[in-house]
């Protein structure tokens, strides 16, 4: 088959589709993807979402891939793609393993990058797949699983050699579903796309998690009302939060925490890249080698690791103070994409997303008529109604589901505790000013914004109410002089004249957060308990929640959704 009729047997009858989802277990270089791409741009008569699953066991460079396929193209003639080749390679991700999304033409084409072992990821996936590009028939029993009703499959013809691989199908056969062992009544994960006329969410809290969801639902073209006590006042949660870090993590098992904490700052990283530096500054951030306690090897945690160089290495101490303009101790790792944040200016870009619009009210609890949510406040008025509710209210978010009868005794989120903390200013010319990089291990120095370096933080176990206090103060000095390697910072600051801010983090078991349905009451979902990373797991849950309700391929793997969606 040439092709021509490739594409023509994957898009056929797609014009009466909404979206429809094909998954090629073979990607390669992409140029099966290219070529849909190119149908569906030329298809006069279209689905309105085009998405596409690539699974491969490593991502070649962006260079060699440019090259090749290039190359390729010019080898049958296939010019017309370059343009489409061009937008794929400037969003090219790292060779890291795990999903990536990349999306085209404003969010209608999307592009999931499956990274690792094919049958591995297979298992891994939530999704349904309406067709299936498959090259053997031992994965035959996998693809069931994830198949959507009426879903077909593409044989390539493995005859044909790797050479023209993509440019050959053999047949074009249905698939049956397949159930798993242990079926869900209903998954919410796994839902059809919410019709344009229900397209409309409330989202209660207007922190990193709530201003998350709202943006990734608006992207998609949703109305989102923003529902918070306290958006526009001086109390508002981070009004007064000079600066942040937006960092990953790694583990030498590459645990799920770790993982979770890639894929959201690859999430964040997407969508907030062309936010200006005084919002989000690319600055790169130093994970410091302890020298005391429970000392982990560093270098040999990345040796295991083999992630690109880009993403993470490791640094000596010369190096990392070249890194930090200032002469640290020890070496470390280092990430060269973590970035300073400043907070309230994030949560102004994202309400400012057309869709969004901010409502000034505290929320009580919910209630639902025929099958309309409704926020109602303490005396019972309803502020907002819609079909669907994110409950992301931080810490509070137990108390709303609590009045709303919703808070169930055994579910993770009623395990959720507030820990309080403060973190401190210091005049950057007090630390010459201030290091380039965030330096980071028991706390962290922020570089400076405004004159300013932000330094801490503290954790207030069963405080009663958070405070810029003196003790918390002197605490973040001695942990910013034991980073920097200035023992005797503390004795020479005077305390008394700096300031700080103190908030709440929202703890769960094992520090991972809760994103996902509350199974009980269909249309709720929550996104709160991001307990120290709100940065990292705000765009991820906005992109998890929207995605599920616009019926996408989810944008991480099945493991992790068990994890932190188990409400
Ligand atoms: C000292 C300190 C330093 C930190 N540093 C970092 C850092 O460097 N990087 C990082 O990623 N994270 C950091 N964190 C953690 C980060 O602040 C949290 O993870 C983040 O705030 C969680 O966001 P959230 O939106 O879930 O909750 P919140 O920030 O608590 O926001 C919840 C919002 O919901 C509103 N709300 C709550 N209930 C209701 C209701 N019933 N009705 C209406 N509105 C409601 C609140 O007014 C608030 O605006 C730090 C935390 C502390 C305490």
């Amino acid at each position: 088959m040439d092709d021509a009729r490739v594409v023509a047997a994957l898009c056929q009858a797609w014009s009466g589709e909404s979206r429809l989802t094909i998954l090629d277990a073979d990607f390669k270089e992409g140029l099966l993807f290219l070529k849909l791409w190119d149908a569906w741009r030329e298809a006069t008569s279209r689905p309105k979402r085009l998405h596409v699953i690539g699974l491969l066991p490593a991502l070649p460079d962006r260079v060699a891939l440019q090259n090749d396929v290039r190359a390729r193209l010019k080898g049958f003639g296939g010019e017309q793609l370059l343009p489409q080749l061009q937008a794929m390679l400037e969003v090219w991700p790292l060779n890291l393993p795990g999903l990536h999304r990349l999306e085209f033409e404003a969010g209608a084409v999307t592009l999931t990058l499956a990274v690792g072992p094919v049958d591995v990821l297979l298992n891994r996936l939530r999704v349904r797949v309406d067709r299936f590009v498959l090259s053997h028939t031992s994965l035959l029993p996998q693809a069931r699983l994830l198949a959507a009703d009426g879903a077909q499959v593409c044989w390539r013809d493995q005859s044909a050699g790797l050479a023209r691989q993509d440019a050959v199908v053999r047949t074009l056969v249905p698939i049956t579903r397949a159930q798993p062992s242990v079926v869900p009544p209903y998954d919410p994960w796994l839902q059809s796309p919410v019709a344009l006329d229900a397209q409309h969410a409330l989202v209660v809290g207007a922190g990193f998690a709530g201003m998350g969801v709202a943006q990734s639902l608006a992207i998609r073209g949703w109305r989102v009302s923003v529902i918070d006590a306290n958006w526009g006042q001086q109390t508002s949660a981070h009004q007064q939060h000079a600066a942040a870090a937006l960092t990953p993590m790694v583990s030498k098992d590459d645990n799920i925490r770790a993982r979770l904490s890639r894929a959201g700052s690859l999430r964040a990283q997407s969508r907030w890249g062309a936010l200006p530096e005084s919002v989000l500054l690319r600055c790169g951030a130093i994970q410091l080698q302890r020298d005391q306690g429970r000392i982990v090897d560093l270098a040999a945690v990345l040796d295991a690791l083999q992630f690109p160089s880009q993403w993470a290495q490791f640094v000596s101490a010369e190096q990392a103070s070249e890194l930090a303009g200032m002469s640290l101790g020890r070496g470390g790792i280092y990430f060269p994409t973590a970035a300073r944040v400043h907070p309230q200016g994030l949560l102004n870009a994202l309400s400012t997303t057309p869709g969004i619009d901010m409502l000034h009210a505290q929320a009580d609890r919910l209630a639902n008529t025929s099958g309309v949510w409704q926020v109602l406040d303490a005396s019972g008025k309803v502020l907002a109604s819609a079909p669907h509710v994110v409950l992301a209210g931080g810490i509070h978010t137990q108390t709303v589901l609590k009045q709303s009868g919703l808070l169930k005794e055994n579910a993770r989120l009623a395990s959720m505790h507030a820990l309080g903390g403060e973190v401190s200013f210091i005049p950057a010319a007090d630390l010459s000013g201030g290091p380039r990089c965030i330096v980071a291990g028991d706390g962290y120095v922020l570089p400076q914004q405004e004159g300013h370096c932000v330094i801490g933080s503290t954790y207030a176990h069963a405080a009663q109410e958070v405070l810029v206090t003196q003790a918390g103060l002197v605490a973040n000095l001695k942990r910013a002089a034991g980073l920097l390697n200035i023992p005797e910072l503390p004795g020479r600051i005077n305390v008394g004249a700096l300031a700080g801010w103190a908030g709440w983090r929202a703890v769960l078991p094992g520090r991972l957060p809760a994103i996902g349905p509350v199974l009980h009451a269909p249309g709720v979902w929550v996104a709160c308990g991001f307990a120290s990373r709100g940065l990292t797991w705000a765009t991820l849950a906005g992109d998890l929640i929207a995605g599920a309700l616009n019926g996408e391929p989810l944008v991480v793997e099945n493991d992790i959704i068990e994890t932190i969606s188990d409400n």
